[in-house]
């Protein structure tokens, strides 16, 4: 049974290792020698539930880890306060581990602080802590190791930052990108290290810092993102970042060269949609949505219009990292998060169904409905349900008549598990370059505000790429839940381990 090495990249994208393939011999050469697999992420495709469901080969209604990162979110410790019982021992690490085989893992998402397997684990703390003394700026994340002497055995250091604690406006993005090559470098030259020194039959090393870059840089790089600002010093950056990550699979790779190796993403990155639907006021539109607005109160209509103006103003004057800051302000952090998404002016004691937040106040493609049930005076869930499917799958363009919606279902076709209520009653997907919004008393479409602060988004089709096994997939196409399983299949471990995926040789 051969060895497996697996390089876990959070975002990298297939279409543009294939735009930047000239640039990345190794990538090439992988995806030459790879069958050809189309990897998709779950929904919603964010990193928590989508590295969660590729560590557990569980779907995300059977985990329950649907948080997501928000960038306007100043409670951080809120969404890292993550219960590892969900998933602590049911890894395919921890699978492969218990049936004898040698693992070495490092820095598994959200995976803080390890615990004990057979062979080592390395991770490191989410969130990031400014450090006593010194540059007010600098900050490290705490690296934790089981067994806890490895990190003194193997001289594992914390990665001090120095720019990423600045002020994220456009003057320090070079500065915080090549900061972020440098921690995927460090990370590299220490699982290289290790890898050499230590038996294994499973190594596995996560990168995370591509999907940051790309969130912020998106624009800089795009000539058909609406907000591209011409040549510009930035507009490199993302390639750059990716041919440091090909130099980093290209020495594992030279180094091991009679493993099975795995190259793959959570899912993959492009344009954010800087064009949005108001779902709200849609569905105020269609009776299911009320304002707190009527004639002798004309204050939260009056608001909304003001809301607009604000972002308006906000976004030509890409002002964006100023109310970014603003928000991250404990006292404004609430009232600026209602500024996108406007729950102050709708009345919940009447509404019955509104945009859920469940993927966080960002203008994605993917976005929910949530019904409130105490509001139902009588009409039955389901026929609720039904007859806002069947809305909101003709909802059009007012000016072309074009169909706005991708998909549309009850959130028990999407997955089935325990935590399924979770999602939202109602999920849905808008065409490509669409995204959601959630104010009302405007019109149904309108601008992503938050376009210039975060212009790249999380794509559905993620990165597979194997190379050294002699094996045939007997599939083309591979959800995030059959890697767990294909793994623990390459290094032969066979059990019941409940997943939801499969093998893709099996
Ligand atoms: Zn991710």
């Amino acid at each position: 049974m051969k060895k497996v090495l697996l390089i876990g990249i959070d975002s990298l994208d297939p279409k543009l290792l294939l735009k930047f393939a000239a640039d990345l011999p190794n990538f090439t050469r992988l995806r030459q020698v790879s069958p050809e697999m189309k990897l998709k992420s779950i929904f919603p495709p964010d990193s928590i539930p989508a590295w969660i469901s590729i560590h557990t080969g569980l779907n995300p209604a059977r985990h329950g880890l649907i948080y997501v990162f928000d960038i306007f979110e100043s409670q951080w410790q809120d969404i890292l306060n993550i219960d590892l019982d969900v998933f602590r021992g049911r890894t395919f690490w921890d699978y492969a581990s218990n049936s004898g085989k040698k693992v070495c893992v490092f820095f598994p998402f959200v995976a803080f602080p390890p615990w004990q397997v057979n062979g080592i684990m390395i991770s490191q703390a989410m969130s990031e802590r400014r450090l006593d003394g010194g540059s007010p700026w600098q900050t490290e994340r705490e690296i934790g190791t089981y067994p806890a002497d490895a990190a003194a055995q193997f001289g594992i250091s914390r990665f001090r930052r120095s720019v990423s604690g600045k002020h994220p406006g456009e003057r320090n993005l070079k500065a915080r990108t090549e900061e972020d090559q440098q921690v995927m470098l460090h990370r590299a030259r220490l699982g290289l290290e290790i890898s050499q020194s230590v038996e294994w039959d499973l190594f596995f090393i996560f990168f995370g810092s591509l999907d940051g870059i790309q969130h912020a840089l998106w624009r800089y790089g795009d000539h058909n993102d609406p907000t591209y600002p011409g040549p510009n010093p930035l507009q490199d950056l993302i390639r750059e970042s990716y041919k440091v990550l090909d130099r980093i699979v290209g020495e594992f790779m030279s180094l091991h060269p009679d493993v099975t190796t795995i190259v793959m993403s959570d899912h993959g990155h492009g344009m954010r949609p800087p064009v949005t639907v108001s779902i709200n006021e849609f569905l105020r539109q269609r009776g299911f949505l009320f304002s707190k607005g009527h004639r002798l109160n004309p204050l939260p209509r009056a608001m909304e219009g003001l809301k607009r103006q604000v972002l308006d103003f906000v976004h030509q004057r890409e002002l964006d990292y100023w109310l970014l800051k603003v928000s991250k302000m404990k006292l404004l952090s609430s009232a600026s998060k209602d500024v996108y998404m406007s729950t102050a002016s709708i009345d919940m004691e009447r509404t019955v169904a509104y945009l859920s937040s469940f993927a966080g106040p960002k203008s994605y493609s993917h976005g929910g409905i949530e019904i409130k049930r105490e509001n139902l005076n009588g009409i039955g869930y389901e026929e609720l349900r039904d007859r806002l499917i069947e809305e909101l799958a003709n909802i059009e363009e007012p000016q072309t008549g074009e169909e706005l919606m991708e998909w549309i279902c009850r959130r028990e076709e999407l997955y089935s598990g325990p935590h399924i209520s979770h999602f939202p009653d109602i999920v849905f997907e808008l065409k490509e370059g669409y995204g959601v919004y959630w104010g009302i008393h405007t019109p149904l479409i309108g601008t992503a505000y938050e376009h210039n602060l975060a212009s790249g988004g999380h794509k559905k089709d993620a990165v597979f790429l194997i190379s050294g096994s002699s094996r045939e997939p007997t599939t083309q196409e591979m959800g995030l839940m059959d890697v767990s399983p294909t793994i623990l299949d390459l290094l032969g471990v066979e059990g019941e381990f409940g997943f939801d995926g499969a093998s893709i040789f099996a």
